[in-house]
This record gives C-alpha cells, structure tokens and sequence, in this order.
C-alpha cells in the first residue's frame, strides 16, 4: 500500500498541533510546530474562518496522517467500522490502532509509525513467532510481537527504547523492551488515544455528509 513521502512537519503546522510524526525531534526545541505554530505557506499567519465541513475534513486529515494512511486505505476502515456494532468512530480508531506498524510504536521499539512501518516492511517483525511484513496487519488479543536479532541491535530500536518514557503509556499493550517484545492483551482503550487530541465524531460526521 501506497505512504505519503512528502515534508511531515508541514501536517503538524497545518493540522495546528503536534502530531508526533517524526519521533525525538518532536520532544525537541527543534519542532518545527513549536518554532512556527501556524499553517505553512504564504498565507499561514492570515486570520482563518473555517466552515463547519472544514473542520470535519481537517479532523479526518488529521487522524489519518497520525496513523500514515492514504485515503482509499482510510476510508475502508471507516467503512469497516460502520459495519460493526459499536460507535463507528471508535470502531475506527479501534482498527487504526491495532495496525501492526501502530503497535511497534506504541510498545516504544521505534520512535515514530513510520519508523514501525519501515521495520515491518523490512521483515524485522515477527508475529507469533513468524515474520509477518504487513504494516496494515490487524494485531489480535494474545498475539506476541517481536523484533528478530538483526533489528535488536539498530540504533533507531536502541533510541526509540532510551526515549519511550516520555511517550504516554499504553494499557492494551504488555511491552517488554529489554526482551524487544511485547503482547496485545486486549483490545484498544479510547481514553489511551488522546495524544494528539482526537475527535472521531467529526471524521463520522464528514464521511455521513
Ligand atoms: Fe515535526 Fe514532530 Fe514537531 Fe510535528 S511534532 S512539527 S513531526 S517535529
């Protein structure tokens, strides 16, 4: 499946807030949020209004690019969670989060998603004991997730495990970093999601129009 290649830091300006995109830099004083905090471009510091079908569309943008998916990508998890039995949005965000890339993230063994998404393409994750190199895998209650021996040694791993600290915990996931592994012992919890502050409603609402 497709990425986005382009300049990150620009989504974080447009979006107006961090998105944490870009692993260690974001906690630094060289965030390029928090030296320019206001959209890019020539008419970033211009007084904006948005309209109502704005702020649905730059709520769904957002949530998208803080898993690193593609549109067509996005949209079939939205519809994937309009079929379930529980509130689409958080259904949605349910999926998004069990990804494999998002869970290599979240166990703090890489510093950003596309670091994991990266590891995995490469087949340095394994899955139940077996390298599985689909970053869009959907992780299972009980499944054990590992890196091989090989990536176990990459500077990226060893910083990303020196630096997780400071990212907020996860409940659904039993990470064990000094072993480079960690398991879904359940299923996502909506009040871990919130770092970016996410409003699932308005991305429902801007696929219900
Ligand atoms: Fe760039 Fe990270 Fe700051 Fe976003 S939060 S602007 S990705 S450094």
């Amino acid at each position: 499946m497709a990425r986005y290649v382009g300049p990150v830091c620009k989504l974080c300006r447009r979006e107006g807030m961090k998105l944490y995109l870009k692993g260690e830099r974001c906690y630094s004083e060289k965030c390029a949020y928090t030296r320019r905090p206001y959209p890019p471009g020539q008419h970033g510091q211009g007084r904006i209004k948005l309209s109502e079908y704005a702020v649905r569309l730059r709520e769904k943008q957002k949530v998208r690019r803080v898993y690193g998916v593609l549109e067509r990508q996005f949209h079939g998890y939205f519809q994937e969670a309009s079929r379930r039995k529980g509130r689409t949005g958080e259904e949605m965000l349910a999926l998004l989060e069990r990804r494999l890339d998002n869970a290599i993230y979240r166990l703090g063994l890489t510093a950003s998603r596309s670091e994991a998404r990266q590891l995995v393409r490469h087949g340095h994750v394994l899955v139940n004991g077996k390298r599985l190199d689909i970053p869009s895998y959907v992780v299972r209650v009980g499944d054990k997730l590992e890196l091989e021996e090989k990536a176990r040694k990459f500077k990226l791993v060893a910083a990303a495990i020196a630096g997780a600290e400071k990212r907020p915990p996860t409940s659904w996931l039993d990470a064990d970093r000094a072993n480079f592994t960690g398991t879904v012992k359940s299923g996502p919890v909506r009040e871990d999601l919130n770092e970016p502050e996410i409003r699932e409603q308005l991305v429902v609402e801007y696929y219900s129009r």
